[in-house]
Formats: structure tokens, C-alpha cells, sequence
């Protein structure tokens, strides 16, 4: 597991990172490095340049409303300015000794998983490669055979359940401006694109909307070891009650395929006639029968998506005596 080499930049504000990012024919970004630099360590897809987003400052506000690419999600969960929604979710990530290096950027931004990809050289040499880092041999998928087009590898971040069931927005920048756009559609259906990010583009930080303040949520994630494994499944639910009525209720998966899954509609139209426990179970069942997990992490995809049920009814347990 030796590092391969590479040449490290190191931007002290943001400008002059996205004029190196220009500049740069293949880069990665790096922020915390704990995703980045395992990969990097077992030869997946390594680039000859990497830029440290490290210095750069405009990158760290954390307000109520505002949350920027590089706060630590150690700071994240332990923030008393954080909605407790993500803050619950950030203290279920990895480790403790993870949290403190890891950021907020790099957990949206996390490559996806699968255990034909996550592993070292000479194992995936043993299998002649995959598609996803083929190695120049035009290698097919391991999971979706005959074909070298699709990669259906896992995206199993848990900060982008929660960011969608509170509705928030994400912001990105390059040299050539910047743009927003609601955070569901940031993520592309591809393990190897995996999201809308153009050459030389990074996220800056991500918003939530005025009054979410009004909002509670809970999150629900199935792993196989608590104290640091990625999620198998996870799911978010955020909801505002008035008078007490339930006037909003978002949901959102994660874990399950290669990009997390925005059930708001659903959510939407089930408090129309919300009738507590049954709603529940009805609305529990539409989300599991709505996420298609394939074969290619630890627990099988049956259980996975079973549990995307169980995990949707503890999310709303707390709804269940209106
Ligand atoms: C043992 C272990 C357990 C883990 N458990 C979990 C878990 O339970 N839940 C979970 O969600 N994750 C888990 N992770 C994954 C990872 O540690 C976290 O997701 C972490 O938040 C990644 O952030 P980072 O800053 O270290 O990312 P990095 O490794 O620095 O980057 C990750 C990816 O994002 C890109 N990137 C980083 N910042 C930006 C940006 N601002 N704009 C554009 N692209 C960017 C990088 O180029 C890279 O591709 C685990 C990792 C390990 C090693
Ligand atoms: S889903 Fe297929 S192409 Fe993607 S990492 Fe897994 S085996 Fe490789």
C-alpha cells in the first residue's frame, strides 16, 4: 500500500484554487484526505496533481443556514448552530479520530463503493480489473456483467440524506462563476461520474432554506460495525408540525444506490390524510419498494432494502400519535 507519487498544491484562497484548477489538466481535490487517500494508497484512479483545499478560509463558515465545503464534520456534529438533524447525522459518521480530519465537501463529494472496486492492486489484477478502474483493458462491471458503459458502484455518504430532507441548496464555483441548484440534483446516476461537477469545479458550501429552524428530523442508518462503518442504508425524514398537524414531511435514502434518493413527493402526498402508525407503514413500504440496491457491498440487497422499511418507520416514529 505505497502512496503513488503525486504533485500536492496548496491555494491559500479560493481564486487562486480555482485559477490552479483551470490550469491543471487531471487533478483531484483533496480536504480531509480520509476517502481521497486510502484510494490513492490501493492505485484506484490516481491523478498526478492534487489540490488541498486545506487553506483556504472562504471555505469554513458555519452558521444555522450556512455550512461551508471544509468544516470538519467533528465541528458539524458538535456545533450548538447546527439544525440537530445534522448534527445527529454527522455524529453517526466513521469514527471520532475520522470526524476530526473529514469535511463536509468531501462527504457529499465521496466516491461511490463496491467491493469488486475497494481494494488493493494485486487483488483486483487477480479478477482482470473492473470497469470503474480498468487499467486501459476496457475490463467490464463485475456486478452488471457484459457491459462497460455503467458503473453501479454504492454511494454511501450520510450527509446528503439529511441536507435533502432539509430541502437545502448546494453551491459550487469555478473559474468560470459560480452556480446553485437544489441538492437532490447535484448527484448524476453513475458510480464513476457520480455527480454534476465540471472540469475544475468543486463545491463552495451548501444553505438551508429561511425558517428550517421550524423543521425536526431524525435519521436511521443500518452498518455493520456502529462505532465507524459506512452506511448499508440510511434514511433522513425532516417535518414541521403546526397546531399540531403535520404541514411538511421530507424523506431521503442513502446507501442503497449510486446516488442517494430524494422521497419528498411521497412524503408530500401521504400527509394529505396523515393517519399516524398506518401512514407510516404505507409510506415505509413506498420507500423501499422505490430504492433498487444491487449486489456490491457488505450486507446482501434484499436485507438492505427490507431495512430501508425499518429504518423509514424508526426515522418517523415520532409522528406516529398524530
Ligand atoms: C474507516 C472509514 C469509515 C468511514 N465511515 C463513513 C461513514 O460512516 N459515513 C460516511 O459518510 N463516510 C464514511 N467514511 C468516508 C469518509 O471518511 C467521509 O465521507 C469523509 O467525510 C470524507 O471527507 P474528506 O474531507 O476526508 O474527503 P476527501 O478524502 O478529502 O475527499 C473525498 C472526495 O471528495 C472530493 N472533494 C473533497 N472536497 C471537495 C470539494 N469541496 N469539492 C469537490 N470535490 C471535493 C475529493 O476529490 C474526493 O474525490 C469512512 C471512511 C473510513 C476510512
Ligand atoms: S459497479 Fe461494476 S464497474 Fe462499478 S466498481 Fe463495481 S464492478 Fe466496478
Amino acid at each position: 500500500m505505497r502512496m503513488p507519487p503525486f504533485t500536492l498544491h496548496t491555494p491559500s484562497n479560493l481564486a487562486q484554487a480555482l485559477g490552479l484548477a483551470a490550469e491543471l489538466d487531471d487533478f483531484d481535490w483533496v480536504s480531509g484526505g480520509t476517502d481521497l487517500l486510502p484510494n490513492y494508497k490501493w492505485h484506484l484512479n490516481v491523478k498526478p496533481h492534487v489540490i488541498s483545499l486545506a487553506g483556504i478560509q472562504e471555505l469554513n463558515s458555519l452558521s444555522s443556514t450556512v455550512i461551508g465545503a471544509m468544516v470538519r464534520i467533528h465541528d458539524l456534529a458538535e456545533s450548538s448552530e447546527a439544525h440537530p438533524l445534522l448534527r445527529q447525522t454527522a455524529s453517526t459518521i466513521a469514527s471520532v479520530m475520522l470526524r476530526r480530519s473529514a469535511t463536509v465537501g468531501g462527504n457529499i463529494c465521496l466516491d461511490t463503493r463496491c467491493f469488486w472496486f475497494n481494494q488493493g492492486e494485486e487483488w483486483r489484477r487477480s479478477i482482470d480489473w473492473c470497469h470503474k478502474c480498468d487499467c486501459d483493458t476496457n475490463a467490464d462491471c463485475r456486478v452488471i456483467p457484459n457491459q462497460n458503459t455503467l458503473c453501479v458502484a454504492t454511494y454511501q455518504a450520510d450527509l446528503a440524506a439529511a441536507f435533502i430532507a432539509l430541502d437545502a441548496t448546494i453551491h459550487l464555483a469555478s473559474s468560470a462563476g459560480a452556480r446553485s441548484m437544489p441538492f437532490a440534483d447535484f448527484f448524476q446516476l453513475d458510480g464513476m461520474t457520480r455527480n454534476v461537477l465540471q472540469k475544475g469545479e468543486m463545491v463552495t458550501h451548501v444553505t438551508l432554506p429561511k425558517g428550517i429552524e421550524e423543521w425536526q428530523g431524525e435519521y436511521q442508518k443500518l452498518r455493520l460495525r456502529k462505532s465507524w462503518d459506512f452506511p448499508e442504508a440510511g434514511v433522513a425524514a425532516a417535518w414541521k408540525i403546526e397546531k399540531g398537524k403535520i404541514t411538511g414531511l421530507r424523506l431521503a435514502t442513502t446507501g442503497c444506490e449510486s446516488i442517494p434518493g430524494d422521497h419528498s413527493e411521497l412524503g408530500a402526498d401521504a400527509i394529505e390524510a396523515w393517519n399516524g402508525k398506518e401512514s407510516i407503514a404505507v409510506l415505509a413500504e413506498n420507500i423501499r419498494k422505490a430504492v433498487k440496491p444491487v449486489n456490491n457491498t457488505y450486507f446482501p440487497p434484499a436485507y438492505r432494502r427490507k431495512m430501508i422499511r425499518v429504518l423509514a418507520k424508526r426515522a418517523m416514529s415520532p409522528l406516529q400519535d398524530l
